[in-house]
Order: C-alpha cells, then sequence, then structure tokens
C-alpha cells in the first residue's frame, strides 16, 4: 500500500514533500505523455516505503494513503502508478515557494469538490 499525491498538488506543487522523502520515490515526469501532468509530482508506488514523512509537509494537504485517498481523487491511484519506469527525475524545490494561506487551501479543495 503506496502513498498517493492527488490533484490538489496540480498547479501548486510546493515540493517540500520532496526534501523529506527517505528513498527519493516522488518525481515529476518528464516524458511526452500529455496524459501525465508535469505540473504536479506523483509518488512511485513500488518504491514508496509507506512511511508518512511527505503527508505533514505538503502545505495543500494533497498526499493520501492509498487506501484514505478521497473518493473524488480515487483516478489519481492510477496516475501515480503511471509514472513507474517513466521519463522522470525528482525535481529540485526553489527557494522561493510561498506557503499558502488556509483561505488558498480551501479555495484549492473546493475547486476539485472535495470537502472533508
Ligand atoms: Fe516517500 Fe515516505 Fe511519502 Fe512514500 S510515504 S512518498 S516513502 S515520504
Amino acid at each position: 500500500m503506496a502513498y498517493v499525491i492527488t490533484k490538489l498538488c496540480l498547479n501548486c506543487k510546493d515540493l517540500a514533500c520532496t526534501l523529506v522523502c527517505p528513498v527519493d520515490c516522488i518525481y515529476e515526469y518528464k516524458g511526452d505523455d500529455e496524459s501525465i501532468p508535469k505540473e504536479m509530482v506523483l509518488i512511485d508506488p513500488d518504491e514508496c516505503i509507506d512511511c508518512n514523512a511527505c503527508v505533514p509537509e505538503c502545505p495543500w494537504e494533497a498526499i493520501f494513503e492509498e487506501e484514505m485517498v478521497p473518493d473524488v481523487f480515487k483516478d489519481d491511484i492510477e496516475l501515480n502508478a503511471r509514472i513507474v519506469d517513466k521519463e522522470r527525475e525528482v525535481p529540485p524545490r526553489p527557494d522561493d515557494i510561498k506557503t499558502p494561506t488556509p483561505d488558498e487551501v480551501k479555495a484549492n479543495k473546493e475547486k476539485w469538490g472535495y470537502t472533508e
């Protein structure tokens, strides 16, 4: 059972998760398949060791244990799995990333129809 990054990351991409992952299994897609977004990062489920370290680091609250992924983001389980064996890299985190406000986090969830 791996962890999953949902579309709450899409176009937000804080990347703090990449700094704490002990096995460097959080990737940005670098290939040509337009059905795999590059504006978010994805977890390789074969490499994830289920340590939970990334979850509290994500200010957008975008990461879930696979069995806890909300219904509205269920497709993202398969999307994360598609990063396996693809062109990809662990992206560097720029220094100038701004932490979102609580209102921005809430609005991002509402955009996807996710209400806790
Ligand atoms: Fe990496 Fe641990 Fe998060 Fe899996 S749960 S992606 S191993 S930090």
